[in-house]
């Protein structure tokens, strides 16, 4: 019996679809994934089991290890067959930890959202003081840390403190929308003709963040100056 994320995955399904940077054809229930951008290219390798995904989301074209998978930086020439949907979900899960299970809670209303505030204030020993961080030192940090273009390409569901403040006003109102795809702002070819996409979606700021947030705090880190809004107004509008 399929499992509460089969379901949403199988109701996602559609010829082709992307999931991240990730383009992945349907073809009578079997399944080919790709770097969307090489959809037209000869892929020099081609993979044929789900668990080959864990070294192909490892490091990025320049042979860098990627800690946060959800970096728009998955590397290309690559692609990797796969015979049933129960493989398709368990590639996508080392593709993308936790963001196949994150959407079916999303799609059934069972997600829980935890505003930024929250997790800081919930942190423990070295990371207690990430707590001190200031609101306008959130807005930048955010800003810069999970633009889609060049930090990350899940979407935002969470917001600043408890009185649902927006994450970050540097952002562009795209960057909390799940209905867009996020990759739309990277270069790149992407792929030959349109595909559905199903979201990459954040609903609790990641241990990266935190660490973020502790550095700014200490003084350690750059992103918490002031950054133009690259998207427009101080609103975040284009
Ligand atoms: S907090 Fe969420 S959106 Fe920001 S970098 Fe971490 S995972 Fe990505």
């Amino acid at each position: 019996m399929p499992s509460v994320i089969e379901r949403a995955l199988q109701a996602a399904l559609t010829d082709r679809f992307h999931f991240g940077q990730i383009l992945i054809r349907n073809t009578n229930g079997s399944f080919v994934l790709s770097h969307r951008d090489d959809e037209v290219r000869t892929a020099p390798q081609t993979f044929r089991n789900a668990e080959e995904a864990v070294e192909i989301a490892k490091y990025d074209d320049a042979g860098n290890y990627r800690p946060l998978k959800t970096a728009p930086n998955l590397r290309h020439g690559w692609r990797l067959e796969l015979a049933t949907l129960d493989e398709l979900r368990r590639a996508l899960d080392y593709f993308y930890p936790g963001r196949l299970a994150v959407f079916a809670a999303w799609k059934n209303e069972q997600l829980r959202i935890t505003p930024l505030r929250e997790t800081l204030d919930r942190q423990s020993g070295m990371y207690r003081i990430a707590a001190k961080i200031s609101d306008e030192q959130i807005d930048n940090v955010v800003g810069n840390f999970c633009r889609s273009d060049s930090g990350c390409l899940r979407t935002i569901l969470w917001k600043r403190d408890q009185h649902s403040t927006i994450a970050s006003t540097k952002l562009p109102p795209a960057k909390f929308d799940p209905l867009q795809d996020q990759t739309t702002v990277l270069d790149g070819p992407g792929s030959a003709t349109p595909a559905t996409a199903i979201p990459l979606l954040c609903q609790e700021p990641c241990n990266l963040l935190v660490a973020e947030c502790r550095k700014v705090v200490k003084g350690e880190s750059q992103l918490s100056d002031a950054i133009p809004n690259a998207f427009g107004t101080a609103t975040g509008e284009k």
